[in-house]
């Protein structure tokens, strides 16, 4: 019953994952496979990367019972890809060079109308001869869309329909580096991803991936912004809190049979203590049941 579709799971490899991204990895691939849909890994290395993180990520996801399809992709390798794209945009005239420092965007928009973090459209509007000056006083600038809505709408299998705000978001970065905003876009369309399951942090983001996407003449997927797990004092879960990477808990005895078991029941698809397989968890995944709250994780607490 594969339906031709795609769904995945897109890491940074920027240090091990913790439970919460655990959680989520597995959400994606219920939701995938519930779905018909082959389910792919993307390794999301453009930025910050630590070495050896990527290889552990993708041990640990396995080790919780996940499985996927086709090569793993690293952003890293499609370089050209991004490019291609930028190019299109730039081409259509939906471009503009920013010179702005992330300072200067900070104080720009904090001003009444301008929504947290939002570009306020600074160098939009620069005449040929100011951009001239900026470009000769040094800085290599970033590359923004010209946006001409300020929201668009897209769906969410948990949120609905959702419209949220879309700015000119940066496409290249200042230092050569394409913007994960538009790295996301071109790889879920390349890899058939019609399905993006993600934590709900990124909720803010879809409208203006879906919009980028709209007129990159690609289609937009699906969503499920699932719920984050947080730490006990309600604060996204890291690191730091302690015993919440699959390492961690093996130190404390508890193996990646047992930790999906602890993720399953957070997500109210187990008892306490019970340890299903993922084949049980397939068979039990309902996405209207998920609970719509965060799930808040306290290392210190026997699971
Ligand atoms: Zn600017």
């Amino acid at each position: 019953m594969d339906d031709g579709g795609a769904g995945r799971f897109a890491p940074s490899p920027s240090g091990d994952l913790h439970l919460g991204n655990l959680r989520t990895a597995l959400l994606a691939w219920l939701f995938a496979r519930s779905t018909g849909r082959d389910f792919l890994m993307r390794v999301e290395d453009l930025d910050r990367v630590r070495p050896g993180a990527e290889e552990r990520q993708l041990a640990d996801l396995a080790a919780i019972g996940l499985d996927w399809d086709s090569d793993v992709v690293r952003q890293s390798e499609r370089l050209p890809r991004y490019a291609a794209a930028l190019d299109t945009l730039v081409a259509a005239g939906l471009t503009y060079e920013c010179f702005c420092t992330r300072r200067e965007i900070q104080q720009a928009a904090t001003a009444p109308h301008g929504p947290d973090g939002h570009y306020p459209g600074t160098c939009r509007n620069l005449t040929a001869a100011q951009r001239q000056a900026k470009r000769d006083s040094g800085r290599p600038p970033a590359i923004r869309l010209r946006a001409d809505v300020t929201d668009f709408t897209v769906d969410d299998l948990l949120h609905g329909r959702y419209t949220g705000l879309v700015d000119d978001v940066v496409l290249r970065r200042g230092d050569g580096v394409p913007a994960y905003n538009l790295a996301v876009v071109v790889d879920d369309a390349a890899q058939g991803v019609d399905q993006v399951v993600r934590g709900d942090d990124l909720l803010g983001s879809a409208p203006r991936q879906a919009y980028l996407a709209s007129l990159l003449g690609l289609p937009a997927p699906v969503y499920a912004h699932v719920p984050l797990a947080l730490n006990g004092a309600g604060a996204r879960l890291a690191k730091r809190d302690g015993a919440v990477t699959l390492a961690d808990q093996a130190a404390l005895g508890l193996g990646p049979d047992a930790v999906r078991g602890v993720l399953a029941a957070s997500l109210g698809m187990a008892g306490p203590g019970e340890v299903p397989s993922t084949d049980d968890l397939l068979d039990r995944f309902d996405p209207g049941s998920l609970p719509r709250t965060p799930w808040v994780f306290t290392p210190d607490e026997p699971a």
